[in-house]
């Protein structure tokens, strides 16, 4: 399988090489060449698979040669054995046609725990077989620097090195991050803010001479492409449950950067009957923006009840730019250097190609808590308040009756306390048993100044994998 970039320029890679880059060279984001693609009855032969075998079955055409099969298969039942339910995603009814995916049963209770559990045990197979030792940094302000130390915690070739702006995030989000031990594991608190920490690791990655020479730099951001890759494993998953081929299902993602529902997309291109895909965001309505008015643009950022979805600009929205326009990536990347100046338009051809599958929905807080009472008082069901986006838009999707919705349940209530109370007065969701005693352990974090050099030197100085 060959990977090759949306704006066209970069040199086609295979899977491996793709694991351990980013960005390509010209900007773009990699996308498979070639999707494989499934027959009804490759689906239907799906029924009775177990999450990991699934997942083999989805992921393998994706990897090629790359991994050996049975060392794949390790990977995969080492990865998906962490989580705590049996299912790994079950599916939970809460209405007539109305389901949840419940994909917070990983270590850190959000769904990014399904790439980056995978992701890091892919990195570190094949730094393994290359001799080869990394450094991955990344800047957080909530899940993904939680989910991706979980990710690294016993790979053997990499640093990874957190940054969250000091005191600016929620303690249950610090401490997931801060309380998990290891030699190669690194928080660092920035006394700024997390456009600060940001910059530092943009720095970082234009500038990488503060590393030994043997040290690549990873990103293992929401543009990697293996963490896409993993992510289209349970849109098979819930739809063959709900009777898929034979019945279409729909689903409704809380999107923020347009990975999780572009694997939704994915799916659907890979053969997968999939009726509608909803976008559902909060006041940060950048793509429902581009739904209903083909325009992209920037507007400032808005702080919600939902702080995972809070962000400007969607950078996977780039992905499914390049088949709306054809694979033409030379279209993209002039579309994109607009973008860099103003707004951009789309044409009627592209809306129309990215409507006959996709909807979108923009809930604001108030809206948001209010589907989190509903549904308690209805079934007692506790959604947090991502899921509680994804569910509103769901039924405000006006989807016909024999359809049914699966919204995805990106994260487990226990991590917004604050927003749950907010809706249902006096309620507190006690974390899972695995995380009941965050509380009582040791943090451990470096505090620096909001100084790149500083940062940098700290880093240079510590590596232990
Ligand atoms: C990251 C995240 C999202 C948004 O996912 P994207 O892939 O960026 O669209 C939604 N909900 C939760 C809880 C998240 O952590």
């Amino acid at each position: 399988m060959q990977y090759i970039s949306t704006r066209g320029q970069a040199p086609a890679l295979n899977f491996e090489e793709v694991l351990l880059t980013g960005l390509a060279s010209d900007g773009g984001l990699y996308v498979p060449a070639t999707l494989p693609r499934f027959s009804r009855d490759e689906i239907a032969a799906m029924a009775g698979m177990d999450y990991p075998q699934l997942a083999q079955r989805i992921i393998e055409p994706f990897v090629g040669d790359c991994i050996p099969r049975e060392d794949l298969r390790e990977i995969i039942a080492d990865t998906y054995a962490v989580f705590r339910h049996g299912a790994v995603a079950p599916l939970v009814q809460i209405g007539h046609n109305q389901w949840v995916l419940e994909l917070f049963h990983g270590p850190t209770l959000a769904f990014k725990d399904f790439a980056l559990q995978l992701l890091g045990r892919l990195l570190d197979y094949v730094l393994e077989r290359r001799h080869q030792k990394v450094v991955i940094m990344g800047a957080t302000s909530g899940d993904t620097g939680s989910a991706a130390i979980e990710g690294c915690k016993r790979c053997k070739n990499i640093d990874i090195f957190i940054l969250h702006p000091h005191d600016r995030v929620s303690e249950v989000q610090r401490r997931q991050m801060t309380t998990v031990v290891g030699d190669n594991i690194h928080n660092i608190a920035v006394q700024g803010n997390f456009d600060d920490c940001q910059a530092m690791v943009k720095a970082s990655f234009g500038d990488r001479g503060f590393l030994p020479e043997d040290r690549h730099l990873v990103a293992v951001n929401s543009i990697n492409w293996a963490r896409i890759m993993a992510q289209i494993v349970y849109y098979f998953y819930a739809a063959v449950a709900l009777g898929g081929p034979a019945r279409p299902v729909a689903f409704s993602v809380p999107t923020g950067n347009f990975g999780d529902i572009f694997a939704g997309y994915l799916a659907h291109q890979m053969g997968l009957p999939v009726a509608q895909l909803i976008i559902a965001t909060n006041r940060n309505d950048v793509l429902h923006r581009v739904m209903t008015t083909a325009t992209y643009g920037r507007q400032s950022l808005e702080h919600t009840l939902s702080p995972s979805m809070d962000i400007t600009v969607s950078s996977n929205f780039e992905r499914l730019l390049f088949d709306l326009y054809d694979r033409d990536g030379d279209a993209v990347a002039a579309m994109m250097r607009d973008f860099d100046r103003g707004d951009i338009h789309f044409s009627d051809t592209a809306m129309q190609r990215a409507r006959a599958l996709f909807s979108s929905y923009r809930v604001p807080d108030e809206e948001t808590c209010a589907q989190i009472a509903a549904v308690w008082q209805e079934s007692e069901y506790l959604l947090d308040p991502h899921s509680a986006i994804g569910v509103k838009a769901a039924l405000a999707s006006g989807i016909g009756d024999g359809i049914p919705v699966v919204t995805l349940a990106t994260a487990h209530p226990a991590k917004f306390p604050q927003a749950i109370q907010r809706a249902v007065v006096g309620c507190e969701p006690p974390l899972p048993l695995h995380l009941s005693d965050l509380f009582d352990r040791t943090e451990r974090f470096e505090v620096l100044p909001c100084d790149l050099a500083a940062v940098q030197a700290f880093m240079a100085n510590n590596l232990g994998a």
